[in-house]
């Protein structure tokens, strides 16, 4: 069948069911072509940061309410962080009162939350067990051919993922072996969390560094266990991540973390695409989004909040595209220099930070001195806070030009120490 609309979206994660949001009600005809059924499956850690919590607000008070009434979600008050010497604290992620807490979730669940909004707009029909086998784009439309049906539209938006179809057939190049992160989870059920409120550990063993270990507790009374490692430092080591995360739970501290409870999933991976390397994301008559456009936090890997903001963001353009009548290339560079405008300094001073991870001693230093000085700790929550939610005050900028000198300083005096010893 040969189905005629204005803009056709692959993929209805997050990045492409917040982008048909966006959409909805706009006047245009919104197709959303997805190959799952949902609710599908997501291999995620189920963490839903105070970024995805405002974005649904940004996008509308009545996503905000839905959220809010949305039941499969459990609230995170604190996480624990433990240092490579096995050194613990506790730390809050919003310090105060009155701000809003992040959120565990099955991604399953939360992108089906997404995906039944899209119910609501008589603009966006949507497509399941849709399976796209050919992407030409002619120089008035664009045409998608999937095995029983034709879709035709005046742009195209890739929200297909990290192996995004549609990136691959417009020809556009493939992230870097520096913007990958290889990471792995599976499902335990019997473990609780170690205080009230704390869903999320983080654990930095040091021959992963500056990859860490998760465990984020759920509703459900499961929880998500994982490991995410920079695909970089994995070929750098020899290391077969895998084995690797068999045997870190195998051994101290998440040994003892995990006895008596039960495991109830296989080990399951996928690539994160890092953000921080500029590409083209957009093109004639096409955008990228999510991680089809390599959109997560270097450090977290937190990629939900800002799929959703480039659907906002990809929308907003999509629109303007219409009012001018223009999907050229030229005028689709907007799109990039309006996402890279957003997240570009994030991802960058995340990178930097990042390689304050790499030094084990360090860690241990300040996880240990947090955990036994309570000013340092709260020092160390209002820089964790900060970071969150993106405020890079002169204070936080002062606290992290210091650790930066302090491991320029470590490293000085390792090397020279190095030296010496060889002489
Ligand atoms: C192990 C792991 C842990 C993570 N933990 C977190 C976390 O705790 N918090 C966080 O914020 N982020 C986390 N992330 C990152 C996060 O999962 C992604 O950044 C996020 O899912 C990106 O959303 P998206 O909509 O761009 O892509 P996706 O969520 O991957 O959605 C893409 C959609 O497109 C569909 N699709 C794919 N190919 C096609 C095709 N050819 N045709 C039609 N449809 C197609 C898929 O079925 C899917 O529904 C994690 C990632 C991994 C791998």
């Amino acid at each position: 069948m040969h189905r005629k609309f204005d803009v056709l979206i692959v993929g209805a994660g997050p990045a492409g069911a917040s982008t048909a949001i966006c959409l909805g009600n706009s006047g245009l005809k919104v197709a959303v072509i997805e190959k799952a059924v949902f609710p599908r499956e997501k291999i995620c850690g189920d963490g839903l940061t105070l970024d995805v919590v405002n974005q649904l607000g940004i996008i509308s008070e009545e996503l905000a309410a839905s959220f809010r009434n949305f039941s499969a979600k459990l609230p995170c008050y604190r996480a624990e962080i433990f240092s490579p010497d096995c050194k613990r604290i506790s730390v809050a992620v919003r310090p105060q009162e009155e701000q809003k807490p992040m959120y565990t979730c099955r991604r399953s669940d939360f992108d089906n939350f997404l995906f039944q909004q899209l119910k609501q707009f008589e603009n966006v029909s949507v497509f399941e067990n849709c399976h796209p086998q050919k992407l030409i784009v002619n120089e008035d439309k664009v045409v998608l051919e999937t095995g029983e049906d034709t879709f035709e539209g005046s742009i195209i938006v890739g929200a297909d993922g990290v192996n995004s179809f549609v990136a691959r057939e417009l020809g556009v190049k493939h992230i870097t072996r520096e913007q990958q992160c290889v990471a792995l989870r599976t499902y335990y059920k019997g473990l609780k969390p170690l205080r009230e409120g704390s869903l999320i550990e983080m654990y930095l063993p040091g021959e992963i560094l500056p990859g860490y270990l998760w465990i984020f507790h759920l509703g459900d009374g499961t929880s998500n266990v994982g490991i995410g490692m920079p695909a970089t430092v994995i070929n750098c080591k020899g290391i077969n991540l895998k084995t690797c995360f068999e045997g870190l739970l195998m051994a101290e501290p998440l040994k003892s973390r995990l006895e008596g409870a039960e495991r109830i999933e296989a080990v399951k991976g996928l690539i994160i695409p890092f953000g921080g390397l500029r590409r083209d994301i957009s093109g004639y008559r096409f955008l990228l989004t999510g991680d089809a456009a390599a959109l997560v936090d270097p450090i977290t890997g937190e990629g939900v909040g800002n799929a959703i903001r480039s659907g906002r963001v990809a929308a907003g353009h999509i629109i303007n595209s219409f009012k001018v009548n223009d999907f050229s290339g030229a005028f689709n560079k907007a799109y990039d220099n309006e996402i890279y405008r957003r997240m570009m300094p994030e991802f960058k001073f995340h990178l930097k930070l990042r390689s304050l991870l790499n030094h084990p001693s360090l860690l241990n230093y300040i996880v240990g001195s947090a955990a036994d000085h309570p000013g340092i700790e709260r020092s160390l929550q209002h820089l964790i806070w900060n970071l969150r939610v993106n405020k890079f005050g002169p204070r936080v900028m002062l606290v992290f030009r210091l650790m930066y000198m302090f491991t320029l300083q470590r490293l000085f005096v390792s090397v020279f120490n190095r030296k010496r010893k060889r002489a």
